[in-house]
């Protein structure tokens, strides 16, 4: 077992990264609380598949446990299912003095931290994450939130986990088109801040390669992200850099109806589209945009999605009247250095325009 440490003024944790250590995930939740009871907030596919192994763990480390299951799917992450959530949290008896246990992906890790930031005004909670993108990326930082029909994550909250328990070995049971998606946000910390890792992913040449180092890789990713995190908690600079590919990648999300292409697939054609972009004015080293599409085609992730210039425009915010603004844009000078430059966003759309001519 690897472990690192995120440092935060006032709320340190600990991050656990290992195969096999959802055995023992009582032990860890068991140092960092404060109660008797753990309540464990998970879905129906994670709960059928590693409930049981959880619960049983969190039994032995002395804890009184009980379990909210919620539907599988981005659909869990509403206002709705958040307060049935509250509601069955209170009824199993949770005090402000326990512990919630968010086990599942992203999507538990937002709905079951943000019921965590809220209910009783705070309670503390343990991220068990047990797919590739939310080991990597969504368990560490402390962001949570639910969508509200005005968009994504807009009612949410920064809190951080009291620890992080990543078993690698939850990843086996992952469909391929799931474990891809996790791999496009791995990519991404090779080309924003680690070369090494970049040629590394290309080198194991797809899944049962990458799984044979998976802890390493994950340990990896985790440490940049901790990083990142650390120099901006609150996402208000640095944390920046995470959103390479990002801001395409969600206009290729939206003209999907945000169910047509997976977020990790549609940020690897926006990885792509974005460096060929900075090829095209000088910011990135020809051969990046090539480097990238190779690596993100190795691990079964599109490399371009086609959408319109309108769709691309009203993604990026231009209104009837064609006004731009300035936005905020990351780009990489080569694999492993990304770069934040402002952008008018008629700019880039004529330079999309430029790059797909
Ligand atoms: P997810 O949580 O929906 O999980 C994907 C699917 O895999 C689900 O059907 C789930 O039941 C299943 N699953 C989970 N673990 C499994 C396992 N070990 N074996 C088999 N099946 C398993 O999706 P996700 O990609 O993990 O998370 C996406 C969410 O994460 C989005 O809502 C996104 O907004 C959020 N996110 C948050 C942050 C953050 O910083 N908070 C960062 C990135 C993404
Ligand atoms: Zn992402």
């Amino acid at each position: 077992m690897k472990t690192l440490e995120v440092r935060l003024p006032g709320k340190e944790y600990r991050i656990e990264i290992g195969s096999g250590i959802l055995e023992t995930a009582g032990e860890t939740v068991r140092s960092v609380a404060r109660g008797k009871k753990a309540a464990v907030i998970t879905d129906s596919n994670v709960d059928s598949i590693y409930g049981g192994r959880v619960r049983k763990s969190l039994k032995e480390a002395g804890f009184d446990c009980f379990t909210v299951v919620v539907s599988p799917g981005e659909g869990s992450k509403s206002m709705e299912v958040y307060s049935e959530v509250c509601e069955k949290l209170l009824d199993g008896g949770l005090t402000r003095k326990d512990i919630i246990v968010a086990l599942g992906g992203g999507v538990v890790g937002d709905l079951a931290g943000f019921a965590a930031a809220t209910v009783l005004r705070g309670v503390d909670f343990v991220q068990i994450p047990t797919t590739l993108l939310s080991q990597v990326d969504s368990s560490v930082g402390g962001k949570v939130a639910v969508n509200l029909n005005a968009g994504k994550n807009l009612a949410g909250a920064f809190h951080q986990p009291k620890a992080v328990v990543i078993d690698t070995d939850c990843l086996d049971t992952l469909p391929d088109r799931v474990f891809s998606d996790g791999m496009a946000e791995v990519i991404k910390y090779g080309a924003i801040e680690d070369a090494d890792l970049f040629r590394r992913l290309s080198a194991l040449g797809g899944r049962t390669g990458i799984m044979s180092e998976i802890e390493d890789v994950v340990y990896t990713c985790v440490d940049i992200k901790r990083r990142i995190v650390e120099g901006d908690e609150k996402d208000e600079g640095g944390r920046m850099v995470l959103n390479f590919g990002h801001t395409l990648g969600h206009a290729y999300e939206k003209s999907g109806g945000y169910s047509r292409y997976t977020h990790g697939e549609a940020v690897a054609a926006g990885m792509v589209k974005i460096a060929k972009i900075g090829e095209e004015i000088g910011i990135t080293r020809k051969g990046c945009s090539d480097e990238i599409r190779d690596l993100i085609r190795t691990y079964g992730l599109p490399d371009s999605i086609e959408i319109g210039l309108e769709e691309y425009s009203q993604a990026v915010g231009i209104d009837k009247k064609a006004e731009g603004r300035e936005i905020n844009l990351i780009f990489i000078e080569d694999i492993g250095k990304a770069v934040i430059r402002k952008m008018d966003t008629l700019r880039l759309i004529g330079l999309i325009r430029g790059v797909e001519a």
